[in-house]
């Protein structure tokens, strides 16, 4: 879905494809790795508590500009601050989810709980932020563009062209900070204009690169990278993202390329999120208190979990962590006379939820109950509430919207450089604004994505399927769906090893979404810690919408830094 015949490839790490024999043996020896180290799930089609098979996994690092790599590294503690302000922001959660709980039954009930809370006030004021910003490489970034090209796609005759991105699609939401001047119709029509003007930078700049590419006989490594959304709950990888370093660590070491091992970033996810917990249980101050993860009823991804829960305990050996699915919390839950929650005679200072970010998870009224139950608790959550709504799609558009980004952040150069991460994102309420949205995407399907208020894969809408998708839907129901422009990533070529696949391996088209932990606490007035804690890569077939590891699409990965297009790296 997200490449053509133009889409650049990224050079390999390594020189592939390896002979035969020598693959056979680097992949069975790293299929043990991986199981031996943890980078394993549970089988879905034989489901055994008692066994595990390894993850799928990309035998070398996929590469990744370092540039932007680092980039987004150091943009992280302003993402967590942007998502801690935004949850914090009563006015601009209620009036940007306005239309979409009328419609979307999840969202709404929600939001219901936030309501009950926000009237009875919040017991425990401070939050516990544990983020991933998931991000793609965009092959055709107008930034990278030559000049000359922005200006003959009648770009802004020397400026900036990178504000140029942050500006696009001037969709107006109904927020007081985004409000525009002079009349509707005008502006739709800007919008309209700027919206086909950067389409067509990107083709240009995609078509350009590729022309330069091949006359230069190299592969690009220049991309910008964009936004794909922002995760507020059960953000997950915090152990796979590190071990996939360690797997492909040793296949390179293997292979005889020691000497490139420098290129893969140091992954500290695991700790930065497990210290993130044992902060806010050090917040909660009472020793005997226990940190609870919610779980679903059947965890396939168990040793991303688990290693959490294993990581605690060693490093702090007083704190307990206890695993119960909501409809376990309903049947043993209680609150205190300080609003303590008690799970039996336990104490709970922190809640790290891994479910309740999909309705599938709430079996009936009984896991809502649960949820309020812990909502209005003391322990303090991740997410509490307000987190959890500021990470829905909806929010992440309306934050893509020209001036919001000003009511949260004040720094102008924080305010450019976030605003940079946006690709397009359009909302589809039933205004002037979502109409001209609606007739956009029946027009040019193939540059949009279509997502509904979910989380957890599998549930958006993509290019050609998108027009029927929308026909079937009242103008109302739309307002539960956001458009965003299609990310296209460069290419990676490499072999992609999974459970009874081929042995060996095929070289196969891969794409990669980058993911970067970020750990944010405070309550409305303070953060009181806020820091970048790792990230995971994901690769997925180039001709899969969507690669999620635990659905069975993607595979785990781990970045390859490279500099520029001028060094050889396949020696
Ligand atoms: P979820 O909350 O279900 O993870 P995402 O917004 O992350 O929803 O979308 C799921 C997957 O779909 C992503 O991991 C990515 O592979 C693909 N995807 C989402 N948005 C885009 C986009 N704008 N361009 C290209 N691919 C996208
Ligand atoms: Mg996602």
């Amino acid at each position: 879905m997200s490449s053509d015949a133009n889409t650049p490839v990224l050079r390999n790490c390594i020189r592939l494809p390896l002979a035969e024999d020598e693959l056979l043996e680097v992949t069975a020896k790293a299929k043990d790795y991986a199981i031996m180290h943890g980078a394993a799930m549970r089988s879905k089609t034989a489901f055994s508590p008692d066994s595990l098979n390894f993850a799928p996994f990309v035998l070398v690092p996929s590469s990744f500009p370092r540039k932007e790599f680092e980039k987004a590294v150091a943009l992280q503690p302003i993402i967590n601050r942007l998502m801690h302000n935004v949850a914090h922001d009563e006015e601009f959660i209620t009036t940007t989810l306005a239309e979409t709980i009328k419609v979307d039954e999840f969202t709404a009930n929600l939001f219901n709980i936030y309501r009950k809370v926000l009237a009875h006030g919040f017991t425990q004021k401070t939050s516990l932020g544990m983020l991933r910003s998931d991000l793609m490489l965009e092959s055709g970034c107008p930034e990278l563009s030559p000049r000359v090209l922005r200006t003959a796609a009648g770009e802004d005759g020397g400026q900036d062209a990178g504000a140029a991105v942050g500006q696009r699609a001037g969709v107006v939401v109904a927020v007081g900070a985004a409000a525009g001047t002079g009349s509707k119709e005008k502006e739709l029509q800007q919008e309209q204009e700027q919206k086909q003007k950067q389409h067509r930078e990107v083709q240009l700049g995609r078509a350009t690169k590729e022309r330069e590419r091949r006359a230069n006989g190299v592969h690009s490594a220049y991309c910008c990278w964009k936004q794909v959304e922002i995760n507020t709950i059960a953000s997950g990888f915090g152990h796979l993202g590190p071990a996939s370093k360690t797997i492909q660590r040793f296949v390179l070491s293997e292979l005889g390329h020691a000497d490139k091992l420098h290129n893969m970033p140091d992954n500290n996810a695991l700790a930065g999120l497990c210290d993130g917990m044992v902060k806010a249980w050090d917040i909660y101050a009472k020793p005997k208190a226990v940190i609870l993860f919610i779980i679903e009823d059947v965890s396939y991804n168990i040793c991303d979990q688990r290693f959490h829960e294993f990581y605690i305990r060693e490093t702090y050996p007083h704190i307990k962590v206890l695993r119960r699915t909501l409809t376990e919390v309903h049947r043993e839950g209680k609150l205190g006379q300080s609003k303590e929650l008690l799970l039996g005679s336990q104490e709970v200072a922190v809640i790290y939820f891994r479910a309740g970010y999909e309705p599938g998870h709430y079996h009936s009224q009984a896991e809502w109950d649960a949820r309020y139950l812990m909502e209005t608790s003391l322990a303090i959550k991740c997410p509490s509430i307000h987190y959890h709504l500021a990470g829905t799609k909806k929010v992440q558009q309306a934050l893509a919207q020209p001036a919001v980004l000003e009511r949260f952040i004040n720094d102008p150069e924080e305010i450019k450089a976030v605003g940079k991460i946006f690709t397009g994102l359009y909302s589809l309420d039933d205004n002037e604004a979502g109409n001209a949205s609606y007739e956009m995407a029946l027009r040019t399907p193939e540059r949009f994505v279509l997502k509904p208020q979910r989380e957890g894969g599998g549930n958006n809408v993509y290019g050609v399927d998108i027009p029927d998708a929308l026909k079937r839907m009242s103008r109302v129901e739309r307002s539960a769906w956001i458009l965003m422009d299609l990310i296209h990533p460069p290419l990676t070529k490499g072999y992609m090893v999974r459970p009874g696949g081929d042995m060996p391996p095929q070289i196969v088209d891969m794409v990669s979404e980058l993911g970067i932990f970020g750990v944010v606490i405070g309550d409305a007035e303070h953060i009181v810690h806020n820091y970048q804690a790792g990230h995971m890569l994901r690769t997925k077939l180039s001709t899969a919408n969507e690669g999620g590891v635990a659905a069975g699409l993607g595979a785990l990965d781990s970045p390859y830094l490279i500099d520029s297009d001028d060094e050889d790296e396949q020696k």
